[in-house]
């Protein structure tokens, strides 16, 4: 079952984001307000080695995280986790970080889920964390690491992993650090059963959720033979298979189908729905949606061998 079939509601999470409490700007009151002002459902807020707590507000559920350093194999690369939900204060190591599994196994059994945060900013080469054991996913897109050095997009580390076989979900977050800034650019919408801590940590260990920089999907429709999808209106959309494989549909005057159909158009004939084939010998399969700006959107892996 993929999110857009599961029952519940869907949120609009922010997922990592620091306050006064490490390097950002705001006091932590005030990255909830912006959160919350921006029309936000969920915020995770994620300091550099502080779990910082701070009170929910009607509009937005806050969720206690934090951004530990782990050290990636073999090269001890400065790795950052994401600490989702984490239940207890982290304490920085006095002499060198732990090494990545040591930092992951943690967190898992701290109640947090641990996502591995911008790869390509971090330099990091995806065969240093793919076999991470109980690390639940990356991020597909950043939007500080984008907005700072064009580094924000680590969707070819993610489809490399995949097309091994390792599979990873990928959050689109914003990494706040100067709020008006650089915030409300990238967030993720969970499918949760509930708008509680606990419903929107489920759904982020089991990838019921996909990451946005503005386009909406509707539905993702799978059958043996194809994928149907339904989104705002869209540029392009593609299923990536793995190498030399996969389907595109483009709008425009150089429009060019490839392994797809166009169901719909909205009236500036950009695409609202499509029909996508599956090749022959698929790894796995994941839907990224472009609109005519650029903004994108990520489903999870609808399949992976
Ligand atoms: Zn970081
Ligand atoms: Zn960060």
């Amino acid at each position: 079952m993929t999110p857009f079939d599961a029952p519940g509601e869907w949120l609009r999470c922010a997922l990592h984001a620091h306050t006064t409490n490490s390097d950002g700007d705001l006091a932590p009151g005030g990255l909830v307000r912006h959160y919350d002002w921006a029309g936000y459902d969920v915020l995770a807020i994620s300091d550099h080695w502080v779990r910082t707590d701070e009170p929910s507000t009607d509009g937005l559920l806050v969720i206690p995280s934090a951004e530990l350093n782990a050290l990636a194999p073999a090269r001890e690369d400065d790795a950052h986790v994401l600490a989702l939900g984490l239940a207890v204060d982290p304490v920085v190591p006095e002499i060198e970080f732990a090494p990545l599994q040591e930092v992951v196994s943690w967190v898992l059994a701290n109640g947090g889920v641990p996502y591995l945060a911008h790869t390509y900013w971090s330099g990091l080469r995806v065969d240093q964390w793919e076999a991470c054991e109980g690390l639940v996913g990356i991020e597909v897109w950043n939007t500080g690491c984008e907005l700072e050095l064009g580094r924000g997009d680590a969707s070819l580390h993610w489809d490399e992993a995949l097309e091994r076989g390792r599979l990873l979900y990928a959050l689109a977050t914003d990494d706040s650090h100067h709020p008006g800034y650089d915030s409300g650019f990238a967030w993720t919408w969970v499918r949760a059963r509930e708008k509680t801590q606990e419903a929107v940590l489920d759904a982020l260990r089991t990838g019921a959720f996909y990451g946005s920089t503005g386009p909406r999907i509707d539905s993702v429709e799978l059958t043996d033979g194809d994928v149907t999808v339904r989104c705002s209106p869209a540029a392009s959309i593609t299923l990536y298979t793995g190498r030399r494989r996969g389907a595109r549909i483009n709008a425009g005057r150089l429009g060019y189908p490839h392994n797809a159909q166009v169901l719909e158009r909205a009236d500036d004939g950009l695409i609202t729905a499509v029909r996508l084939e599956r090749p022959f010998r698929q790894p796995y399969g994941r839907i990224e949606v472009a609109d005519a700006n650029g903004n994108r959107a990520w489903t999870n892996p609808l399949w992976i061998a």
